[in-house]
């Protein structure tokens, strides 16, 4: 949906508000009291919904990511409008200009979409053949950076460890038609921010992003070697740098976009967000070629996250 067609859907807080009431009818509202999902009335009036069990109201927003945010319900609107549409990322401050709200309440409204979406992408796990690698994203960590002088290098306080998986399958020869394909067929990606690049803490990562069944292709670093033990097949190649686009195509495009997200929009991420960020960009990557509207897929999702 692009902007024009998005005022023309919601033009007003009204309209907003009976929007997201039918969503939230539609995809079923839990009572608290009743302990399940009952049928509700909405009354706009008090804009509140009605158990029709047991008669107890609650709040439009109640047990959805907008539970107990200031911020009205056409401004969440634009907001998630402003996230999924946009190919690229916008930062905080941008879109707090743009809404005029606050920047700290847009801030954590943003990081709130980000982790429903993370939680969203995380109910998938990928599959076929996968290419894998680590990467080191520069990331301010603001528990360390108070008491400690900067480190140079891999062992700086700076970068944030992240495994790259992305589901990369082979194109036949025939199908191949311009000499800038890659050769193989990207499907969905993840990203995971890690304490540390150890053979158990990329097992145990692997086996939660991915199906048992897959076929891992990735770079000879010593920490992929028991990687056997949780998924069905592992290719190890020497990769040197030069020969990196043609070993794992895909792995090194997705991180090559994510930096260029992290710096180029958010400047100075931090280590304890950086997932945060990724989600976004993943949410994204992972729904491009779906036929139905990211906006109403991310207002799906925010509907039935509760925020805590
Ligand atoms: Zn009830």
């Amino acid at each position: 949906m692009n902007l024009l067609k998005f005022i023309r859907k919601f033009p007003s807080e009204k309209i907003c508000l009976e929007s997201f009431a039918k969503y939230r009818l539609e995809r079923g509202i839990s009572c608290k009291k009743c302990e399940s999902k009952t049928e509700h009335w909405w009354n706009l009036s008090d804009k509140k919904f009605q158990c029709k069990v047991c008669k107890s109201k609650k709040s439009y927003k109640s047990g959805t990511l907008m539970q107990n945010s200031k911020i009205g319900i056409q401004v969440w609107f634009m907001l998630i409008h402003l996230m999924t549409s946009i190919k690229k990322s916008m930062s905080a401050l941008e879109v707090s200009r743009q809404l005029d709200t606050r920047y700290d309440t847009i801030w954590y409204a943003m990081h709130k979409i980000r982790c429903a979406m993370g939680k969203r992408d995380a109910q998938y796990k990928l599959d076929g053949t996968v290419e894998l690698d680590d990467a080191f994203f520069v990331a301010v960590d603001l528990e360390r950076d108070k008491d400690e002088p900067l480190k140079r290098g891999r062992g700086s306080q700076r970068t944030a460890k992240v495994m790259v998986m992305v589901e990369s399958e082979k194109v036949a020869k025939k199908d191949i038609k311009s000499k800038h394909n890659k050769g193989r067929k990207m499907g969905f990606v993840k990203m995971v921010v890690m304490e540390d690049l150890s053979a158990p803490e990329i097992n145990y990562e692997a086996e939660q992003a991915l199906k048992p069944s897959v076929s891992v292709i990735a770079d000879d670093w010593k920490g992929y070697r028991g990687l056997d033990q949780v998924i069905a097949k592992v290719k190890q190649t020497v990769t040197p740098p030069e020969k990196a686009m043609e070993h794992l195509p895909w792995v090194h495009t997705v991180i090559s976009n994510a930096k260029k997200m992290t710096l180029g929009v958010h400047h100075s991420v931090s280590k304890q967000y950086l997932q945060n960020y990724l989600n976004e960009f993943v949410w994204k990557i992972n729904r491009r070629n779906f036929a139905s509207d990211p906006f109403e897929r991310a207002v799906c999702m925010a509907v039935d996250s509760y925020w805590n």
